[in-house]
């Protein structure tokens, strides 16, 4: 039996909440859907995890939410030869370019949604959602269809209490994304997306260079401080 809120199609829901645009738009449509919002974090190490989750922390309490933050920073000698918790060189420039294979953090959507299916059976939640979209497909294997698909199979499979595994956000781009928090009313000053890790966002890596092209074919300004707001042309 399908439960569901007066707006939204599921009543109680766990998102994936890195602190990005991506989670926090999601997080807030859940919300405004009427459902009760689980959010869960993770430290795995990543080079931009105190700013991310210090960012994340800080909105969740601000709007009262249950918020699990989850240390998983012992197994980061697991996740080798990434960019984001390896000792390599974050890459810059657009996301369609080989280098930003360097960023692709071994197994981590399994890893994040393993866990986060099982907060979803200990608070009987029927759903965890979580932000992968267009953008990613073509670096991560863990942000398409067919994954998240997989995934949802396997949590179904594995317990006791149904737990669906959804990306709303699959098919749409930052842009797309953009435009429905913009709808929401939502403010992006409370995210934060760049790589880096530093005081201010670096402007140059990926995750930096694509946020700044959503806000700037929306015409609006990105409220978060960088040290350059440079678009760098595609090679
Ligand atoms: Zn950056």
């Amino acid at each position: 039996v399908q439960r569901a809120s007066a707006k939204g199609e599921y009543v109680k829901t766990v998102v994936i909440y890195s602190g990005g645009m991506d989670s926090f738009t999601l997080l807030n449509q859940c919300l405004q859907q009427g459902e009760q919002v689980h959010a869960i974090s993770f430290n795995y190490g990543q080079r931009h995890a105190n700013k991310e989750l210090a960012t994340a922390t800080k909105y969740a309490a601000s709007i009262k939410l249950p918020h699990q933050v989850v240390d998983l920073a012992a197994i980061k000698p697991l996740l080798r030869g990434s960019a984001l918790t390896d000792n390599v060189d974050v890459p810059q420039g657009h996301y369609e370019e080989s280098n930003m294979r360097l960023t692709v953090v071994p197994n981590r959507n399994m890893i994040m949604l393993s866990l986060a299916i099982a907060y979803a059976v200990s608070a009987d939640a029927e759903v965890v959602k979580f932000g992968a979209h267009a953008g990613d497909h073509a670096i991560y294997p863990d942000c398409r269809e067919k994954f998240v698909f997989l995934m949802h199979q396997a949590a179904r499979c594995a317990n006791y209490h149904p737990v669906s595994v959804v990306a709303p956000f699959i098919d749409d781009t930052k842009f797309e994304i953009l435009a429905l928090g913009f709808s929401l009313g939502l403010d992006y000053s409370n995210t934060w997306t760049c790589y880096e890790g530093k005081d201010v966002a670096c402007g140059k890596c990926g995750s930096c260079q694509e946020r700044l092209e959503a806000f700037s074919q929306h015409g609006k300004p990105d409220p978060l401080p960088y040290a350059t707001r440079e678009l760098i042309k595609k090679t």
